[in-house]
Parts: C-alpha cells; structure tokens; sequence
C-alpha cells in the first residue's frame, strides 16, 4: 500500500513538472522543487537564499532565472534540448514574465519593446571568461535571425549575419586555460530592423584583438583556431600552393603552448565550416590564405649570429612564401634597423633577440590587419542598403574579467573594460530605477551601491591615471622601461586605497608581491599585474617607432594587397589610448539606448556539466553586483506590473473582475486587490503600474492562482 502510495505521488510530481515544461508557469513556480524564478521573489535577500535558489535550479536544468528583467545564467557545459524552433515559437510574442525564464524571453522583449515604442536597444551580456558569453549572444542572433518575419531577400542578410560568428570566431578566438572556445576581441553588433521588424542589415565593432597570442601561447594554450583549421583541414592543393605543411607541429607559432591537439575541438570540420561561411560571405580566400600562411613561415624564420654577436637570417629559411615582399627587403627588414636621419639612411644592425622581436612584430602586425580587414569585409556584406528608418538592437559579448596566473598588459585592458561597463551598469540601473518611480509618481529611497568609479579614475584619470603614467613613459625619449614605470606608479599611486605596491603589499593583504608588480584592488577583486612587457606592448612598436622603416614598408605593401588605407601618422596613439576612446565611444553608443542584461555564470573551473562550485558561484555573484541589483531592485517596491498584465493574470481571483473586467484596468487592479485584501501600505498605484512592496504579497496572489 504504502509503495503504491510513493510510486504514485512520484509520477504526480513527475507529470506536474512535464506539465510546466510545456504548460506556462503553473508546475514551475511550484518554489521547493524548481526553486524560484525570479529573485525578486525570494522570501530573503540573503547570498545564502540566492544560492541556494540557484542551485536548485541547475540541478534541475534550469539555467535561467531573473532578478526582474534581468537575466542570470549559469553555465550548463553541456547540450540542453531547449534551443530549437519549437521553443522559440513558445517564447515569440510571451509576455516576460508568463513562460518559464529563457534568453528567448528576454530576446523577444527586447525586440517587441523596439518594435512597438519605436526605440534602441542593447543587450550586454557580462560574466567571466568561459561563463557562456559568447554562446548567449549566438543563441540571441538565432532567434531573431529564425523568428522574424522574413522575405527571401532579407534571407541573404540574415545568412551574412549568422555566418560571421564563425568566421570571426577562428580568427578572433582561441583556446585559454579558461574556455576552450575563448574571445580574444571584444565584439559590439548592431542587428538593424525595419518598421515592420525584418532583420536588414548588421554593423560590428571589434575591440582590442589580443595579439602577441600570435607569437606566443602560455603553457595549456593554444593559438587562434585559424591555423590549426588551416594546416589540419586544407586540401593537399591548397597547402601546396601556400607551401605548407600538413600538421601543427611543423610550426613554432603553433607549438608553444603544447596542446595543439584538444579533445573537444575538431579543427578539420570547423575549417569546412569557416570555407562554408567565408562563401556565403562572399569572400575571395586566396589572400586571406596567404596571408595566414605567411605568419606561419615568418614563426619559422630562424637567426643565426655572427662572430660579433649581430642576427644572420639562417641558410634554410625559405622567406619567398612571405606574400608580395621582396625576399632582400624582408631580410634587412629583420636583421638591420634602417635609422632615417635627415637624408641619411643608416642600417644598424641587430642582434639574435632583437631580430626575433622585429619578426614577432611583424607577425603580430600582419594578423591584426588581416583581422580588422576581414571585419570591414563583412561589414561591408551586411550593410542595409535600404536608407529608411531603422533601430537596431545590439549585442555586446566582450572579454569578461581575468585573472591568471601571471597577468600582463593585456589583462590589464580587459579588466580596466570590465570596470567602464561595471559603471555603466551602474549609471544605468539606478537612473533607470529612479526615473521609473518619477515617472510614476512613487516615492522611494535608493539604495547604496560600491561605486567603481574610484577605480575607473585610477586607471584613466587625465594626467594621473596609470594610463597616462604609462603614456608619458612610453613617449620619454631615453631610459624608460618597464621598471621606470613601476616607480613612477609607485611614486603616484602609492597612497590609492585600490593600488598596491610591492611595498606595502606585505602590511596591508599579508600577500607577497615580487618587485616588478603591481596589484589593482579591482571591483571584481584583485589582481596583480606584472609589468614586464607594458611598455613595448603599449607601443605596439612597429606603428610607433617610426625609426624602423624597412618593416614598416614590408607592412604596408602586405595592405596594399588587402586594399587598405594605408599611411604613417607620425606619432600613432598608444594602444591603451586608442582603447580608451573607443571605450569612450562604445559608452556613448550604449547610454543612448535601452538596457537588457544577461549576467553569466561559470559554473565551475574544469568545464564539467552537473558541477555547481559554490564558492566559485559565490564569488561571481558578489562582483557582479546581484544582491545589490536584487536589493534595488526590492527597494521600494519589490515588484511591478502594468495595470492590464496583473489584471489579465490574476482576474480570476475575484468574482467582480472575472471573467472580464469592464471599466480603465487599474480600477479592475483596485477592486481585484482591495478583494485579496492588500493593506494600503503594501502597494501603491502609478500612473501605468500597480507597485507592490513585498515580495510575500505577490507571492500569495500568485499561490492563489495556482491554486484556483
Ligand atoms: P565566454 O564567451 O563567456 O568566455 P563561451 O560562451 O565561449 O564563454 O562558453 C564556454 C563554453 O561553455 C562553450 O564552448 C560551451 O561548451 C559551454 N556553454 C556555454 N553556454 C552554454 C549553454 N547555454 N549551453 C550549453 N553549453 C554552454
Ligand atoms: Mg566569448
């Protein structure tokens, strides 16, 4: 009796939940077996209760959940069946809140809103490396690119659209530590729409390509997916032709890292997919082919010296692969500096390690090219020709924050990023926030945040920020290096809360720090950074250093075979400048539209599905500002919905308003909450809106509904 019992309860609970996969909310909100779907719901602000809820969730599959319009996802690593058209047809035209939480949800809302208030959006998707990123914004770009309405011409965009992912994606991501699949570019797209929602044309804007990856890959590594692709995956002619190899480990440029081959990558089918793409682009490859397989022959080049120490090209180099340049000029390029003084021409000639140098430069300097090159091309394909009216909605999947073992420059860059978009989180949600209560007519109290803008200014104040420490060392003529820079920060910065010296770093965190690092106490936590490297990285030498001309030449005739717009400014901006303005402008591009967050989470760090690490979860919680997001969002008012939406959902619960209210819809919410008892203090009425205080009064309507 008593099996019979348990078995038949366990198949109620089974269908309950089968129900709410495919039914609406109903089985899902049930809170102890699915948890909560929004945490705006949860009975306590607590880390502890926000975990928990979490977890709960992703033992069940449920990925998603929302801190209101927010979504949180967590990083499943493995295949979840509930990216397919059927799904998406459930979620197109769903009001949020009605289906279970999804990034279709949060993707059709966005574009809806476009749609019927005729405005900009952006979707910024955030978490750290390997967090789900990238993965999100594809799966965003699915879903417009399959739902929207579509005539066979705009087809052809669309196609273009969804085909750059991979095409950028060998060339601009790689295998880390981190992610198997990282981005080493930041990547702003806009998706532009016509009047009548129709995809038609796509825009993307692509930030600091990590470079020096080219030339050098840490330990567990790899290079960008390209040239695996290539020397695994090209047809023997082909190969031929560009005189390579077949195999990875032919290639100095390939073989650093020592993981060239990786079990979850497939280089030989990716490559039919990226000569797929590069066709349905439109693309004529034989350059671009060339182009990567002289990268190649260059990481081959070797040197030998001299009976006086100065660089020989060594007797097997073959430099004639290297595309149009003359094999002479290459090889004074690499050996001898040509030093312009007034008529003069002065060749000075290297040694062994200077010559290496001027050859990773050059290397690093080609594939940044042919990197910016390849994204104009496809812009170029997915440009609207149509001049009409547009908006667009655009999506920014850019490198989260990073902390490795030993951190450089790089690094550097991408956290001082993640500190801008943090701000701009910040500026966002609580304008947001508070121009909605005024907008409404609701009072309320705002809540405290950590704002990072103390950081920002540490890093890009004009004149005293680190970056124009480093500018000015970079640019003083002499003795600078590395070093001199360091002491420049630690005379400056030495009394910043957020900055560490090596001095000081055994008093204040107990942690050491070895002489020729510095720590930033970043909003995301800290970071030590090894300066080695910045200096040169930070010039970028062979655009800066306009003494070297003979490599200079050599680069400009390879833009030449890609058409490029090519001239020597005289003093090019450092690297970390042209990065800050074109932070600069991507916050300006993103002020002037409308928000929608996805915050992703890692899981856990050895890639495993079912792993939920709660410290590591913890941690990225705190950073990325949830509970405060959370607490924002509670303040106040816990919850708010439109007079029409709260009605259509919860008439049922009151004889008056069921089956139809007839009358303005925020009487209906009157009658129908004034029958459910809400004390005045609960909830307030807005021009649009009906606010509710406390999470545990919706909470009991929507039990009451359940039941009913
Ligand atoms: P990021 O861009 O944040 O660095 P990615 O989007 O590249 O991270 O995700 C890293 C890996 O995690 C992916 O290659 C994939 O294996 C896995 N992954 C991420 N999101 C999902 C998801 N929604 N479903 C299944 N696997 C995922
Ligand atoms: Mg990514």
């Amino acid at each position: 009796m008593s099996h019979f019992l348990v078995h038949s309860a366990a198949t109620l609970l089974l269908q309950l939940v089968a129900q709410g996969q495919l039914d609406m909310e109903g089985a899902l909100t049930a809170r102890d077996r699915v948890g909560i779907q929004d945490f705006v719901l949860l009975d306590e602000t607590t880390e502890a209760a926000f975990l928990s809820n979490l977890k709960k969730r992703f033992s069940k599959d449920l990925i998603y959940t929302y801190i209101g319009t927010l979504l949180v996802s967590v990083n499943p690593y493995k295949e979840l069946d509930i990216y397919n058209k059927k799904q998406m047809d459930i979620y197109m035209g769903v009001n949020f809140f009605e289906l279970p939480p999804h990034i279709y949800a949060l993707a059709d809302n966005a574009y809806h809103t476009m749609l019927t208030e005729f405005n900009n959006h952006f979707i910024l998707i955030s978490g750290e490396s390997g967090a789900g990123k990238t993965e999100a914004s594809k799966k965003i770009l699915q879903y417009y690119a399959v739902s929207c309405p579509s005539t066979t011409l705009l087809n052809t965009v669309r196609d273009k659209m969804l085909m750059s992912n991979p095409v950028l994606e060998a060339f601009g991501n790689a295998k880390t530590l981190k992610n198997d699949n990282s981005s080493r570019f930041g990547k702003y797209m806009d998706i532009q729409f016509d009047g009548q929602g129709d995809a038609v044309g796509g825009h993307i804007l692509n930030y600091l390509l990590e470079k020096s990856r080219v030339v050098h890959q840490n330990h567990g590594e790899r290079n960008f997916h390209i040239f695996y692709q290539l020397v695994e995956g090209g047809s023997d002619d082909l190969l031929h032709q560009l005189g390579l190899e077949r195999g990875c480990q032919h290639y100095n440029y390939l073989t650093q890292g020592q993981c060239a081959i990786v079990q979850s990558i497939n280089d030989k089918n990716d490559w039919k997919t990226v000569k797929n793409a590069l066709q349905i682009i439109n693309f004529d490859e034989t350059h671009l082919f060339e182009v990567i397989a002289s990268v190649l022959h260059l990481g081959n080049v070797r040197f030998d010296s001299d009976s006086k120490g100065h660089a020989l090209l060594n007797n097997n180099t073959e430099l004639h692969w290297l595309l149009g340049v003359d094999a002479h000029r290459l090889q004074e390029g690499l050996t001898f500096r040509k030093i312009e003084a007034k008529k003069d021409q002065v060749l000075s000639p290297f040694t062994t390690d200077h010559a290496i140098y001027a050859r990773d430069a050059l290397a690093k300097a080609i594939y940044g090219q042919t990197f910016t090159w390849l994204v104009n091309r496809i812009n170029e394909s997915m440009e609207n020709k149509d001049p009409s009216r547009k908006t667009v909605i655009g999506l920014l999947d850019i490198y989260g924050f990073e902390v490795f073992y030993v951190n450089s420059f790089e690094q550097f860059c991408i956290n001082y990023c993640n500190e801008k978009l943090q701000q701009l989180f910040i500026e966002l949600t609580l304008k947001s926030e508070q121009e909605e209560y005024e907008a409404e007519g609701i009072e309320w109290e705002p809540v405290q945040f950590f704002n990072n803008k103390i950081i920002c200014d540490l890093i890009e104040e004009k004149h005293r920020g680190i970056i124009s420490l480093l500018d000015e060392e970079c640019l003083r003529p002499g003795d600078a290096t590395d070093l001199t820079f360091l002491e420049r920060l630690e005379e400056k910065m030495g009394n910043h809360p957020h900055f560490v010296t090596h001095k000081l770093a055994d008093k204040m965190t107990r942690k050491t720090l070895e002489r020729g690092d510095f720590r930033l106490l970043h909003y995301a936590g800290e970071v030590t950074y090894c300066v080695v490297g910045f200096l040169d990285k930070n010039n970028d030498l062979l655009y800066r250093n306009i003494k070297d001309v003979s490599l200079q030449l050599i680069l400009c005739q390879i833009k030449m075979c890609f058409r490029l717009y090519c001239k020597y400014r005289r003093r090019p901006e450092t690297v970390v400048t042209q990065f800050k303005s074109s932070l600069q402008k991507l916050t300006e591009i993103l002020m002037a539209k409308e928000a929608w967050y996805i915050r992703c989470l890692k899981s856990n760090e050895s890639k495993q599905s079912g792993q939920f690490d709660e410290a590591l979860i913890r941690h990225q919680v705190k950073y990325l500002g949830l509970m405060e997001h959370l607490r924002v969002r509670r303040a106040g008012f816990a919850y708010r919905r439109k007079y029409d939406v709260f009605l259509k959902r919860y008439k049922p619960l009151c004889p008056a308003t069921w089956p139809h209210w007839r009358g303005v819809a925020a009487d209906g919410v009157e009658v129908l909450v004034q029958h459910l008892g809400y004390l005045p203090d609960e909830y307030k009425m807005g021009r649009t809106k009906i606010f509710i205080r406390h999470p545990r009064t919706l909470f009991a309507t929507e039990d009451a509904y359940e039941k009913c």
